[in-house]
């Protein structure tokens, strides 16, 4: 029999909390293996914006502080929390970003305001993004097995996009067709990889973080073991002592001295597990993580062995369509509808027609609406994006290009009256969709109404500067109000998705998954959206899934490299100690 694979650390997963945990415990002189279920490595984060929010973050000098930010925090909160687990998070934030720097990571401040502009120390610095990442810096593995952006984030379903870039591109800023066209000529005249790959080397955005930490990761010798999923965890006595995985139907063991930092991410590809946590389920389909990687199972891992759970009741929402894929109409895509739903010209209704929501607010807020309402009406998820020529025009709504870009003509014959329905009145749009004409006439008239004046009567949509940075500055007085009076009209449902779910596993301020009694398992972690975030039912910031998740796989890392006798200094740095090699 062959001796069993021992590292001091395992981590299951290989999304940003896994990537994270790996580097800080691998810098700290830890060896360690990702294990990841699926073909290809980076999880839900190498498809993500990247975007991280971290208060306080000092990458360039500001007046942020702790203070500030739990200022904005308790204003905002609405579910229960572990106070010192949100306060190891404000603290170990930016110590986290100053290791990640330290080891070569470009972050850089996004001007991205807060979600809550109204709340008390809202900011627009706290959210951080990493520079572009060269994908061939990766061996050409590597290069090719991180999982690529979804095709909504490439134009043309082939050329990354950053974010500037997608404002640039999705507001037609001034300016924008030469955005435009630099990025064509970037991806045409790289020979070399166009032979390897279709893949962008430019790795942006989600892949752009992951490219930068994998560099890092890869560089000091930790194996990615694709293929791989965790099926136990693996006790000795009290303690967890390593994982029995899954490959390709083989079953093993591997050893973990100093600890499992389990890091696979959430449940939202688990319908049983949906129906049992949140109070409206909403389908797997839906969620705009990628299909059917993340179904909980390490969750249930750690469930079977006894932890506790916390804020599982909801999801990271975000509102989506699905829509036809263009080259194999059978199959769907799912398309984010967040910005889309507070663009001017338009309204989100429920199936009785009326507004629930500013739907200029943030993406997380807008699925907490849609929860509420199809709660207390039974009339949501899902609801209607409604729409003139004017909008049409203009923006994406869903999947479907702006008309400027993608005229109606060019819309597959089989999408309409379907997932797009068109009309050349709002009575008939209403009857085509199947709500009230008189509801929907009403709610349409009042919206043409605050157009003109400027303010949203019922839920004051535009008014702050978050709702207006997806608006139309062109359009005034208000940017995120404009007339729906310009036939034809349209609609399109609009479903309660999600980008992952909020809660998992309960684990402290040192990232230990805790039992019933709160007392940590030994030699078990978890981070991400595998564990329970800090904030409950609240998403702060651009970057509050990610942020959380970067920060806990540091925190655990560094606690598993004390346990193994490592000086861990307070800040980011480190003494290393003699580290094992793994062992066969
Ligand atoms: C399009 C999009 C854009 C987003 N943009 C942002 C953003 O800009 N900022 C932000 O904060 N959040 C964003 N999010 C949400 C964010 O991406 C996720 O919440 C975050 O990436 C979760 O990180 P994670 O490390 O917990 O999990 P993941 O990145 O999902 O990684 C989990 C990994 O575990 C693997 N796994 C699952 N089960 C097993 C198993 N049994 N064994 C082994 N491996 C397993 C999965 O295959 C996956 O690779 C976005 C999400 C989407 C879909």
């Amino acid at each position: 029999m062959s001796a069993i694979e021992t590292y001091d650390v395992i981590v299951v997963g290989s999304g940003a909390a896994g990537a994270v945990a790996a580097l800080r415990a691998v810098e700290l002189g830890l060896s360690v293996l990702i294990v990841e279920k699926a073909h290809k490595y980076g999880g839900t984060s190498a498809t993500s914006g990247g975007v991280m929010w971290i208060p306080n973050n000092q990458l360039t000098p500001n007046d942020d502080s702790k203070d500030k930010t739990f200022t904005y925090l308790n204003s905002l909160l609405r579910s229960e929390v572990q106070q010192n687990r949100l306060e190891a998070y404000v603290d170990q934030a930016p110590k986290m970003a100053r290791f990640l720097t330290s080891v070569g990571i470009p972050l850089m401040q996004a001007a991205w305001p807060d979600y809550f502009q109204t709340a008390p120390e809202a900011r627009a610095d706290r959210s951080v993004l990493c520079d572009t990442f060269d994908g061939r810096l990766l061996d050409d593995r590597h290069f090719v097995g991180m999982r690529e952006q979804y095709n909504r984030f490439k134009i043309f379903r082939r050329y990354a996009m950053d974010i500037a870039e997608f404002f640039a591109i999705s507001t037609r800023a001034p300016g924008w067709i030469k955005v435009f066209l630099k990025m064509l000529w970037r991806y045409w005249s790289d020979i070399n990889t166009r032979l390897l790959s279709s893949r962008d080397r430019r790795f942006t955005q989600g892949a752009a973080l992951m490219g930068h930490l994998y560099k890092q990761v890869l560089d000091r010798g930790v194996e990615v073991r694709t293929e791989t999923a965790l099926r136990e965890l693996v006790m000795d006595g009290d303690r967890v002592s390593g994982v029995l995985v899954q490959t390709f139907g083989r079953e093993y063991s591997l050893k973990a001295r100093h600890g499992v930092v389990l890091a696979a991410g959430g449940f939202e590809w688990n319908q049983e597990l949906r129906e049992r946590f949140f109070q409206v389920p909403g389908l797997t389909r839906h969620s705009s993580s990628p299909e059917d990687a993340n179904r909980g199972e390490a969750l249930i891992a750690g469930m079977n062995i006894g932890a506790a759970t916390e804020h599982t009741e909801a999801g990271w929402w975000i509102p989506t369509m699905h829509k036809p894929m263009d080259s194999a109409s059978n199959f769907d895509e799912i398309h984010q509808a967040a910005f889309d739903v507070g663009r001017p010209h338009s309204v989100c209704v429920n199936r009785n027609g009326h507004r629930f929501v500013n739907e200029a607010c943030s993406y997380d807020e807008f699925g907490i609406a849609m929860v509420e309402d199809q709660l207390k009406t039974g009339a949501n998820t899902p609801c209607w994006l409604v729409f003139d020529a004017n909008f049409r025009k203009k923006f994406t709504a869903g999947g479907f290009l702006p008309s400027m870009i993608m005229p109606d003509w060019r819309i597959p014959a089989d999408c309409w009256d379907h997932y797009l329905f068109k009309a050349e009145s709002i009575d008939e749009l209403a009857s085509k969709i199947q709500i009230s004409a008189s509801e929907l006439r009403t709610t349409v008239g009042n919206m043409n109404e605050y157009a003109r004046t400027g303010t949203d009567a019922e839920f004051a949509r535009g008014s702050n500067a978050y709702d207006q940075m997806f608006g139309d500055a062109s359009v005034a007085p208000n940017p995120c109000l404009g007339p729906i009076d310009t036939p034809p009209y349209y609609a399109v449902p609009i479903n309660l998705g999600d980008l992952g779910t909020k809660g998992g596993l309960k684990a402290n301020a040192q990232a230990q998954v805790v039992d019933g009694q709160n007392k940590p398992i030994p030699g078990l972690y978890a981070a991400g959206n595998n564990s329970g975030n800090p904030f409950g039912n609240l998403y702060p910031g651009a970057g509050g899934t990610i942020g959380p998740a970067a920060t806990f796989g540091f925190v655990a890392a560094n606690h598993m490299a004390a346990a193994a006798g490592v000086k861990v200094e307070s800040d980011s740095s480190a003494t290393l100690s003699a580290s094992a090699q793994a062992v066969a």
